[in-house]
């Protein structure tokens, strides 16, 4: 029995001949944006598929594979869709994906006003287009970046407080006083693989493919990003050899 899936998106290489590409423009496929472009010789114009302006004849159509190629032939930008500039969704991409850099090549992790002040967005734009990408927010996936350098050495320091240091921390009281919120548990109980914890957890989907968020009763203890959800499963049981692992909460994955 075949179920129709209406959500899945259309993958870009049913755009490789022209009438798919044509259909394409006549719905306005979002799927389509940025994988090819359509001039139109009547106007001069070259457009995005999902331009919303009047559409024009088939006859007086042509498509091309980049934008370039269609300024090399002689047509102008069209002002509504822009083709010449990045789209909507491509900027905002590229926003979340340097504000990731921003967070993983700090020292001290940025603040939000910092990372805005970057990004040229509002902390509260940034904010709600990096959660809305991610699934989490910005201080979330810093503390997950964070933890995964005091994770590798708390794994193979003698004692917590060398793992600290390692970690590029100064001193004790400043690690302690943000551990619990960092690891969801007491590096005692990080280092001993969450031994007697439970952790709740949920996979999702992501603009970089899958994420894996755990949390134990103290709060969230690992952000996993990767391809394969399976994978992410194994890296958590890993990193936590000792905790028991409850997936499939409804509440939860909310
Ligand atoms: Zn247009």
């Amino acid at each position: 029995m075949a179920i129709m899936d209406t959500k899945r998106r259309t993958p870009p290489e049913s755009f490789s001949n022209d009438d798919a590409r044509w259909q394409a423009v006549v719905r306005r496929d979002p799927a389509a944006d940025g994988v090819f472009f359509y001039s139109v010789k009547t106007t001069g114009v070259y457009c995005r598929p999902v331009c919303p302006a009047r559409q024009a004849l088939r006859k007086n159509v042509r498509f091309h594979d980049t934008g370039r190629e269609a300024l090399a032939a002689g047509f102008r930008a069209c002002k509504r869709c822009q083709p010449d500039k990045e789209s909507l969704a491509e900027r905002h991409a590229e926003v979340v994906a340097r504000t990731c850099r921003l967070i993983e090549e700090a020292e001290e992790t940025p603040g939000l006003e910092e990372l805005a002040a970057a990004t040229g967005l509002s902390a509260f734009h940034l904010h709600r287009l990096f959660k809305a990408h991610t699934g989490v927010t910005p201080k979330q996936y810093a503390a997950t970046h964070r933890v995964g350098r005091v994770r590798r050495e708390l794994a193979q320091a003698d004692t917590v407080t060398e793992a600290i240091y390692e970690a590029g921390y100064h001193s004790n009281g400043r690690f302690y006083e943000s551990s619990t919120d960092m690891l969801g548990m007491t590096p005692q109980a990080f280092r001993k693989g969450g031994r007697g914890k439970t952790l709740r957890f949920a996979v999702g989907e992501c603009r970089f493919g899958a994420i894996l968020v755990a949390a134990s009763p103290e709060g969230i203890c690992a952000i996993l990003l990767g391809d394969d959800p399976d994978k992410l499963v194994r890296e958590l049981q890993d990193r936590f050899p000792n905790a028991e692992l409850a997936g499939g909460d409804q509440e939860f994955e909310q």
